[in-house]
This record gives structure tokens, C-alpha cells and sequence, in this order.
């Protein structure tokens, strides 16, 4: 018989990929390696479209995995209870998993490190869902930093770890713990039939995410800065959900966008950046969690944002019946892809905050259960930075006008025609399947007339001023 204990297990979070992954190659090099996913506290919170999202990810882990001869092993329940059972099934002595930085995810790291340690187990978590550690980078003074520029400035330097390769050798235990059947889990039942819908337009999984950066850098990365908020084009890398999912690691992205630049490449810079703004929000939700639900500036506390769900405004606004084209578009593309253009994001946000004086958390849950590349510290980041409350926030007086945003970044309308078929003769695909992703009772047609807007666009706006001013 082995010696049991070199058998280690690797937690899953929100890293499911084998290339760059400490945890994955910290428990490798002791012997077997036990992947194991929890279906915790965590997922159990995430949203419809989140939840489908993770079971496209998982699919495609399962598959990479046994292309290496190891197994996926699925079990729900709390972290700590599921741990230990699977120590005790595995006989294994080690467990290595992938640090997270919101609040539920760091005391469930926390519980785990100090009650396994304490049974006399290796508890080890690691680093690879960022760039850098939110603990890691500091102001000259020791504190942490509330604005994007000098955080970059501080982070430039200091240089970006290595990558690292696939584990040389990845060993199957003897035996296999129980596992869950994925099915059984029943990730997708909340999209209802609007799962198959995003099927058609997301691709999940590590081989996918590499296919994607590779074509961005080779086809798009040069022309990312002048195309980027384009809205009817490609011009982005469309990696924000495999990132979510750890399907590949931000140092991965990081490494092959300096490789190019070093083969001489230019223009990744700014894309970069952006990867640096995924930092810089985990920085913000590290150093205050509050930012997940609360005003990041308490001054904003006593601003007069309606929060009413109900409120038939609300509805037409989730469903993209706001009358605004551009805000209407934005949100079909959501339905029907489960992402939204940054640059509409930002309009659609600032419509239902300004023009709407909608609370910025009603639409940091719509979100939240809409988006296949949801992510605590972005979401929250991206509306608080809308809306004004957030620290480093577009100033509240800059309210955007999603007629001549639209004018701009979609001067052909080619967005606004893939996405709403009210209007045309043969509206595209895109357009009709959005009426297959939302609720059949909802009882929207193509055939129907375009709405008059809900909030004109002044009238909106100025309400939004006298509200701010009266602040
Ligand atoms: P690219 O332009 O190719 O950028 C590369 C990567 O950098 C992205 O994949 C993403 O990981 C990161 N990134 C880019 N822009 C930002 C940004 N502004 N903030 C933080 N990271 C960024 N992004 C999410 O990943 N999840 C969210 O839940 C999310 N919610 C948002 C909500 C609002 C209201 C706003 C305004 C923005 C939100 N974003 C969110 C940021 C941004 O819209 C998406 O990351 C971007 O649209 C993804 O497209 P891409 O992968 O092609 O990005």
C-alpha cells in the first residue's frame, strides 16, 4: 500500500484550470491529487446566469481533467464539513486551495486554515486570481489606494510573477472519494429556457479562454484602443467571464500580452489597464468590503434613489422596454448573452441611477443574477463608479446622454439593429432571440411598437442635478 498521505487536495474556487494554478501544482507535488469542488455558501448565492455559467465551467474542468486521468469530484455542503470528509475518504494529508478576496470567502479561508491546521492537516491557501494581492500593494503611507491612476503607477513597477506551466505529472489517488453528478446539482434550472439561448453565444472552459486570448492579441489587441468602445465591434478580448471563473489567470494574460509587446507588438497597454481595473476593484472590496452593498461615500446615504423592485419603470428598464434605444439594446444583450459592452454597461447604469434615480444595488443584482462574468468586486466597483458614490466615481454631474452615446459608439446603428427586431422587416437572429430568453408570460413581440421613454432624457437629467444639488 502508499503512504496515503502524500495524497493532497486541491479546492476548487474560482480557478478551474490546470495551467498557472499554485494550489493545483503545490498539491501535485507531494503525490495524488484529489480535485474537489464544493457547492458551498458561495454558490448557493450566485445568481441564474452566474450558476449556468459555472456549470458550462465545470463541464469543461471535468473534461481537462480526465484528459489528464484525474477525476472532478463534486460534493455540497458546508467547506469545512465537505473537507474533512474527503480527507478522511482520500486519506489525504494536504489541502491547497486558491485565495479569494470578498468577505464570505475569506472567513470560509479562514474557519478552514485554522480547523485543519489544528487536526494536523496541511492547510495552504494561494495567490494566482490577481496580478497582485490586494495585501500587497500599499501608498508610501502603509494604506490601501482609493484611486485607479496611482494604484497602476504603484503596480507597473513592481512587475508581474511568472506564470506557471502545467504540473509535469498529475497523479490519480488509488481510490476516488464519493462525487456528486453534476446534473444532480441542477446549476442551470433558474435560466429556464433561456439556458439554451446562452449556449449559443459563450464558449466556457480553459481551451476556449486560451483560443480567445490568442485570437484577441493576433487579430484585435492593436487597434483595442480606437475599437474598445465601439459598441458593434469585436474590438474587445471578451475574456471577463473565463477571468471570473479562473478558467485562465489574469499573470497568464498579463505574460502573453508582454510577450507580444516584446516580439514588438504595440497597443497592449491599455488593454492591460484594464486588467489592472480587475485589481484595483478587488483591492477596493479587500480593504472595504462595504462596497458590496452599501455607498462606498456615506454622503451618499441620504440621496433620494428609489430601491422599489416592483416599480413598473424597474420592470420596463430589466426587460428593455425603456424606450432609450440604446439603453433598450444593452439589456437585450444581456438576456441573450449574459454580458453587456462595458461602454453600455456604463450607460445603461447611469440611465437607472440618474434619469431613473434608481438605487445603483437594484441594478448591481440585476446584474448580479444576469451576467456570466459576474464578479462581486467589478460589479460593485462598475456601478458605484456610475452612479458616484464609489471612491474614484465619474463625478455625478456627468450624466450620460445615451442618445449621443449611441451616435457615438454606434454611429452605423448596427448595435442597436443586432439587438432590437421592433422596426424591421426581418429583424437578425440576435435580435429575435431575445424574446426565446425571457419569461414566456412576459408577453413582449417583435411586432410591437417602440416604447415613448419612460424618463425623457432632460426631464431626467435635471431632476437627477436638483436632486444632487439638493444633497
Ligand atoms: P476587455 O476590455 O478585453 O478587458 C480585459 C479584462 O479586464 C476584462 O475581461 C475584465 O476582466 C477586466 N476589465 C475590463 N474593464 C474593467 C472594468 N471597468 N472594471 C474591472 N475590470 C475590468 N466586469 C466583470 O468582469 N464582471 C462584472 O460583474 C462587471 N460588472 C460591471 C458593471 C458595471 C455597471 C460596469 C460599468 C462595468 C462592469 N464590469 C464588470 C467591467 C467591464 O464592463 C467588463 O469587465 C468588460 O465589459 C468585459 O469585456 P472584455 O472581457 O471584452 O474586456
Amino acid at each position: 500500500m502508499s503512504d496515503t498521505t502524500a495524497t493532497s487536495i486541491w479546492w476548487i474556487r474560482r480557478d478551474l484550470r490546470l495551467v498557472d494554478n499554485e494550489a493545483l501544482t503545490a498539491a501535485a507535488a507531494k503525490g495524488p491529487v484529489v480535485p474537489v469542488f464544493i457547492y458551498e455558501e458561495r454558490v448557493e448565492a450566485l445568481g441564474a446566469a452566474p450558476r449556468w455559467r459555472l456549470e458550462q465551467s465545470l463541464k469543461a474542468l471535468a473534461a481537462g481533467l480526465e484528459a489528464k486521468g484525474l477525476k472532478l469530484v463534486l460534493r455540497k455542503g458546508a467547506a469545512l464539513d465537505v473537507l474533512r470528509a474527503v480527507i478522511a475518504e482520500a486519506g489525504a494529508g494536504a489541502v491547497h486551495w486558491g485565495r479569494l478576496y470578498d468577505p464570505a470567502s475569506r472567513r470560509i479561508d479562514a474557519d478552514v486554515k485554522a480547523a485543519l491546521r489544528d487536526e494536523g492537516i496541511t492547510a495552504q491557501s494561494h495567490a494566482g486570481h490577481l496580478l497582485h494581492e490586494p495585501m500587497t500593494v500599499k501608498t508610501k503611507m502603509g494604506d490601501y489606494y482609493k484611486v485607479f491612476s496611482p494604484f497602476w503607477r504603484a503596480i507597473e513597477p513592481l512587475g508581474v510573477a511568472a506564470p506557471l506551466p502545467l504540473p509535469a505529472r498529475l497523479i490519480a489517488p488509488e481510490a476516488w472519494p464519493h462525487s456528486d453528478d453534476l446534473a444532480s446539482w441542477a446549476l442551470s434550472c433558474d435560466m429556464r429556457r433561456g439556458a439554451a439561448v446562452l449556449a449559443r453565444h459563450s464558449t466556457a472552459g480553459e481551451v476556449a479562454a486560451w483560443e480567445k486570448l490568442t485570437r484577441f492579441i493576433e487579430e484585435r489587441a492593436a487597434d483595442y484602443k480606437a475599437a474598445r468602445d465601439q459598441v458593434a465591434t469585436e474590438g474587445t478580448s471578451d475574456l471577463s467571464d473565463n477571468l471570473a471563473y479562473g478558467e485562465i489567470s489574469p499573470r497568464s494574460v498579463w505574460a502573453t500580452g508582454q510577450a507580444a509587446t516584446a516580439a514588438g507588438m504595440r497597443g497592449l497597454e491599455p488593454f492591460l489597464r484594464q486588467v489592472g481595473w480587475r485589481d484595483f476593484a478587488h483591492h477596493l472590496m479587500f480593504h472595504t468590503p462595504h462596497m458590496l452593498h452599501d455607498n462606498w461615500r456615506e454622503g451618499w446615504d441620504s440621496f433620494p434613489w428609489s430601491e422599489d423592485e416592483t416599480d413598473a419603470k424597474v420592470q420596463a428598464w430589466k426587460y428593455g422596454r425603456t424606450g432609450v434605444d440604446f439603453v433598450d439594446a444593452a439589456m437585450r444583450e444581456l438576456w441573450v448573452t449574459g454580458k453587456m459592452h462595458n461602454r453600455a454597461r456604463m450607460v445603461v447604469a447611469s440611465y437607472l441611477t440618474k434619469h431613473m434615480m434608481v438605487h445603483w444595488r437594484v441594478g448591481e443584482r440585476w446584474f448580479a443574477d444576469q451576467l456570466i462574468d459576474f464578479d462581486p468586486a467589478n460589479n460593485a466597483m462598475g456601478w458605484q463608479w456610475v452612479a458616484g458614490s464609489g471612491p474614484d466615481a465619474a463625478p455625478y454631474f456627468r450624466v450620460f446622454n445615451p442618445d449621443t452615446q449611441l451616435q457615438k459608439f454606434d454611429p452605423e446603428r448596427a448595435y442597436f439593429k443586432r439587438w432590437i427586431a421592433e422596426g424591421q422587416r426581418e429583424p437578425p437572429q440576435t435580435a429575435l432571440d431575445f424574446y426565446e430568453a425571457i419569461p414566456k408570460h412576459s408577453g413582449l413581440s417583435p411586432k410591437a411598437v417602440r416604447p415613448q421613454p419612460i424618463v425623457g432624457l432632460k426631464d431626467g437629467r435635471e431632476r437627477a442635478l436638483a436632486a444632487y444639488s439638493a444633497r
